[in-house]
């Protein structure tokens, strides 16, 4: 094991990622991306944002400029293609590629950015860094040897989340067509369009079933396989899709499966019968079980989820018998929760689970992520006299309460945690404080009469009353 010290040492350069050498991430859609956060190199996000991306930053091109897309590109054709050998010259050379400017913005605030900790990370388990860069030509050009691969098999999902569309979810296709048209605001219909409806998915290449199309893609990947230590799933959602079934198989009958971590943001609500069976013979599994709130509030956040079928495949994941699973929560932050956090955490807390964030995971609590898309969910959306109540409530309420119940946290006791490490646990108050910070860092609230009109119109097409299910957010219809 290397100190890190002993790992920062090794970086070529001030510049340098370890992903372009060992990683492949597509999108839904079958682009390739240099990584999930390169594409959201692109991504410009602000008050007055209609369009998610104002470039494709981070997609792989290919020579003729237009995006790499596996259901037409191969995959090891595209590795070695000149934006990539050109990413690698960059980072070599000390240069920033401008595809990886999310990281490098983010160093600069002072973050720890997904460049440096996935370049620690992937020296510490290769052995150190001339196993990742070995044999890189002048040029740029390196053999393919994929470590770590983010696979979205197409945008298969059985929920319509709403935060989400159809560009991610395929559950998302009959509403949209019933819903999109009927928008009002300008800058609302503009924000939900659809790149299939506008004509961007054909012209680009994409497709959702790249996978079912592309005639050396699988392939290509099993030549990969003996060289895979992660895979992860992120995207429609895994556990009902055939191809990730097939996959585990193929890994397990090739005998690779020890050497390999799978990881997965999931709404777990249906997986196959021999799931665990599957499991129990790779390294790990890592599980970010994606719930945002609780009841009938979680059912109109991540429509539709039955709430005591949640709790119901929570509740077996947590009793996974092999040992080998983290469990933690997927929390996904956005205006209509944030004012709810103190009573997702209190039934988490309570609901006594032996691995669901289990310590030192989420500081005992739950892990999170904020939503910047769509700008009418963002939290800072928030009026500022509301915001100012959801910091009540947590500073008030919910931080005394934790400073109170800390020993019930999930693995705290069991592992003998002190008060002071669990309070200075930076996922834990610290955490939840950093959300409420970006909450209150800018003012959305022009975008209010978008939010008003998405909220109530995807409640009333799903018969759902929504000043009966978000009772605190009733004021909403003033910007109607
Ligand atoms: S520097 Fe950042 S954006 Fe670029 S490949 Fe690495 S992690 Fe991704």
């Amino acid at each position: 094991m290397y100190t890190k010290k002993e790992l920062d040492e090794q970086f070529p350069t001030e510049t340098f990622c370890a992903l372009p050498w060992m990683h492949l991430s597509t999108r839904p859609n079958g682009h390739m991306r240099v990584c999930c956060t390169a594409n959201a190199s692109g991504v410009a996000v602000n008050a007055e944002s209609t369009n998610k991306t104002k470039s494709d930053a981070g997609i792989l091109k290919r020579d003729d400029g237009k995006p790499a897309n596996l259901a037409t590109t191969g995959l090891l054709e595209s590795w070695n293609n000149e934006y990539m050998k050109g990413v690698r010259r960059q980072m070599l050379a000390g240069e920033k590629p401008a595809s990886c400017i999310k990281c490098f913005k983010e160093e600069e605030a002072g973050h720890r950015s997904k460049r440096q900790w996935e370049t620690r990370k992937w020296i510490q388990d290769a052995g150190g860094i001339d196993e990742i860069i070995r044999g890189t030509q002048e040029d740029g050009t390196v053999d393919p040897r994929i470590r770590y691969i983010d696979l979205r098999l197409g945008s298969k999902c059985q929920l319509a989340c709403v935060m989400c569309s159809p560009h991610d979810s395929s559950g998302w296709v009959k509403e949209h067509k019933q819903i999109h048209p009927h928008l009002v605001n300008p800058k609302l219909k503009q924000t939900m369009q659809w790149e299939k409806e506008t004509g961007k998915l054909a012209w680009t290449g994409g497709s959702y079933n790249w996978h079912k199309k592309s005639p050396t893609f699988w392939d290509e990947l099993y030549s990969q396989l003996p060289h895979l230590r992660q895979l992860y799933w992120a995207g429609g959602e895994s556990l009902i899709m055939d191809e990730h079934y097939t996959l585990l198989e193929k890994i397990i009958e090739d005998g690779l499966a020890k050497d390999i971590e799978l990881r997965y943001n999931s709404n777990g609500l249906e997986w196959r019968e021999d799931l665990f069976d599957l499991w129990k013979e790779f390294r790990n599994v890592i599980f970010h079980f994606s719930i945002d709130d609780i009841e009938q509030r979680n059912h109109f956040i991540r429509y539709p989820s039955p709430w005591p079928e949640v709790v119901e495949q929570i509740k077996k994941l947590d009793n996974y018998p092999h040992g080998n699973l983290e469990l933690t929560t997927a929390w996904t932050c956005i205006a209509l929760n944030i004012y709810y956090l103190p009573e997702f955490i209190k039934w988490k807390v309570q609901e006594g689970f032996k691995l669901l964030n289990r310590w030192p995971s989420g500081a005992g609590l739950f892990s999170c992520h904020l939503a910047y898309w769509p700008p009418q969910l963002n939290v800072k959306v928030l009026p500022e006299w509301f915001k100012k109540d959801v910091r009540q409530k947590c500073e008030d309420e919910l931080f005394p309460w934790l400073e109170k119940n800390w020993k019930d946290c999930t693995g705290v006791t069991e592992r003998q945690v002190s008060y002071d490490t669990w309070r200075q646990s930076e996922y834990g108050i610290p955490r939840m404080q950093g959300l409420l910070n970006f909450m209150d860092a800018d003012d959305w609230s022009t975008r209010l009469p978008e939010t008003a009109e998405w909220c109530y119109t995807v409640a009333d097409k799903r018969f759902i009353d929504f000043n009966e299910t978000f009772p605190d957010y009733d004021w909403l219809e003033w910007y109607k």
